[in-house]
């Protein structure tokens, strides 16, 4: 199984032809295929001298693919259909599961200790379940906020130590940066950034409109505090840009003490941030965050998300248990996205969080904000543990995939050696495969929005195999075009072989128009053997015009 885990070219490596041929170029003799065939496995087109791609390379070579989020397994179809041509992208067997994280590393003590009690001793083992967390429902508020208030105090004590003594020595300036420090509030609405300063993570989208942040931030009422920490890759000055110019926005004197970066992000820093503020942003460029975790991470801590609409919040996100940025409109032009997507972080921020937050009816906390806390907890939570992770991949790919190792196998290999004569044959006589005939009624060939459905139609097809000995699928596929005018799978139906006479084979379809609207359509011919798991496996296709 391959998992791809970005659809962010930087994240996909090539190779010259050369460079490989310098370290590999022994591989191919041990396999018993030559050097063409070999690096043809890592290329879209095996008769081009492109670059050989390690992805490609992975997909030809292995039985399964899959993506690490609902999104990002439909984003990793489109990206990988170059590779199966004859098959549109959602037809291919590319799946996904969506990335979890290990609770037992990422929740607080606290809550640790919490679960155990209320939840169960075993609830470890009833983790994925959405009943055992439904307890947190049952818990008094003051509880919930207590046992978060407890950790987000240690995460600004930690903050003030570790920070302060490295910010007094670097620094030649005490003042500002004692002034920092006392300004940190544990009464503040803390909302923590925290990640790789890649660039279509977009840090800086906070920044868009300095002015409207700077009332954000200065409200005396309800103080909101900013907390931002990451790394850039050495090679990405790009994503190193970013981090400088977050840092001389924190030194304005309209954000010292409001907007804090915080150097040497790690996962021990990591595992205080997303415990420790009360909101968890992340703010991406759709549809590049193939699963995001930290946003998981903070769930299981009571801290709520303000994301992006996707990666894994595509799926995540539930009304009244955090808050997401719609996916509804999308700009072609990136800097539109930006100042549109900015807007929504300021109007969210102004119009429902801090609002929500400080709603304390002469309480220390607001009920509505824990009870937020407590839905996330329970319906969303549950779902991005790493056991649930291990659970899918185990239902989805490892369970099949070590049972049909097991088929193949045995008897010295009989079937797995069966399938690749078959292949070899089937390969070797495909051309010589002939359409005789196409014939269909007048209306069959496609389906416009003026006709009415119901008519029976008939779709005949007459083949000379040649020296072709396999059985075939033949089918009538539908599809259409989107707005971006490529073509869409809409439907297949396969077509009944009605005669054979040696090598000629006559193939039928009655059938009664049943969705109105504007499609293409063609016949598909596919070589057919019981043993393959899919047909990207072994992906020879015939497309038949069918005028
Ligand atoms: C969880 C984690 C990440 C991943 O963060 P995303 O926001 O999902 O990109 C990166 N770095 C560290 C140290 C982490 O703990």
């Amino acid at each position: 199984i391959y998992t791809c885990h970005t659809p962010v070219p930087a994240g996909h490596d090539y190779f010259d032809e050369e460079l490989l041929g310098k370290y590999l170029g022994h591989i191919p003799g041990r396999l018993g295929i030559s050097w063409h065939d070999f690096i043809s496995l890592g290329r879209e087109n095996p008769e081009s001298n492109e670059k050989f791609s390690m992805s490609v390379f992975a997909l030809n070579t292995c039985q399964e693919a899959n993506g690490v989020s609902l999104l990002h397994g439909r984003v990793s179809q489109e990206m990988f259909a170059p590779v199966w041509k004859g098959f549109f992208p959602e037809e291919l067997h590319v799946g996904y599961v969506t990335n979890g994280v290990h609770l037992p590393t990422w929740a607080s003590a606290e809550w640790q200790e919490l679960y155990t009690k209320h939840f169960g001793k075993d609830f470890l083992k009833k983790q994925t379940e959405e009943a055992t967390w439904a307890k947190i429902q049952q818990l008094p508020n003051e509880t919930i906020w207590e046992t978060h208030q407890a950790i987000k105090l240690r995460l600004v004590e930690h903050i003030r130590s570790f920070y302060g003594e490295k910010w007094l020595h670097n620094s030649g300036d005490p003042e500002t940066t004692v002034s920092i420090l006392e300004g940190i509030n544990p009464n503040a609405l803390l909302i923590g950034f925290g990640r790789r300063f890649a660039t279509y993570k977009r840090a800086h989208l906070l920044f868009t409109d300095l002015e409207r942040l700077e009332r954000i931030v200065n409200n005396p009422k309800y103080p909101v505090q900013f907390l931002f920490t990451g790394k850039a890759h050495p090679a990405d000055g790009g994503g190193q840009g970013l981090i400088k110019h977050i840092l001389e926005i924190s030194r304005l004197p309209q954000f010292l003490g409001k907007i804090i970066f915080l150097e040497n992000y790690d996962m021990r820093l990591a595992s205080k941030l997303i415990a420790g503020v009360d909101i968890w942003m992340n703010t991406p460029t759709r549809p590049l965050e193939a699963s995001g975790t930290s946003g998981e991470k903070a769930e299981m801590n009571g801290v709520l998300n303000l994301s992006v609409l996707d990666g894994w919040w595509y799926e995540g996100y539930r009304k009244g248990a955090g808050w997401a940025l719609t996916d509804k409109r999308t700009f072609a032009d990136q800097s539109l996205q930006d100042k549109l997507d900015a807007t929504t972080i300021y109007d969210l921020l102004e119009k429902e969080i801090v609002p929500l937050y400080f709603q304390r009816d002469g309480k220390p906390y607001s009920d509505g904000w824990v009870q937020t806390m407590k839905n996330s907890m329970n319906f969303i939570a549950p779902h991005y543990t790493m056991r649930r992770m291990m659970d899918d991949y185990y239902e989805r790919f490892y369970t099949k995939l070590a049972e049909r190792s097991a088929r193949l196998h045995a008897d010295s290999n009989r079937i797995a050696r069966e399938l690749t004569e078959w292949k070899r044959s089937t390969a070797e006589a495909w051309d010589s495969m002939q359409v005789v005939s196409v014939e269909c009624s007048e209306s069959a060939a496609y389906i416009s929005n003026e006709r009415h459905t119901g008519d029976e139609e008939t779709v005949r097809l007459v083949l000379d195999k040649g020296a072709l000995t396999s059985d075939l699928e033949v089918e009538l596929v539908d599809a259409r075009e989107d707005a971006q005018g490529r073509l869409r799978f809409v439907a297949k139906t396969a077509l009944t072989l009605v005669e054979r006479n040696g090598s000629r084979e006559v193939y039928e379809l009655r059938f009664k128009q049943a969705r109105p609207g504007h499609y293409k359509r063609a016949l598909r011919i596919l070589p057919s053997h019981p043993e393959l798991p899919h047909r990207m496996d072994f992906a020879l296709v015939r497309w038949v015009a069918l005028q």
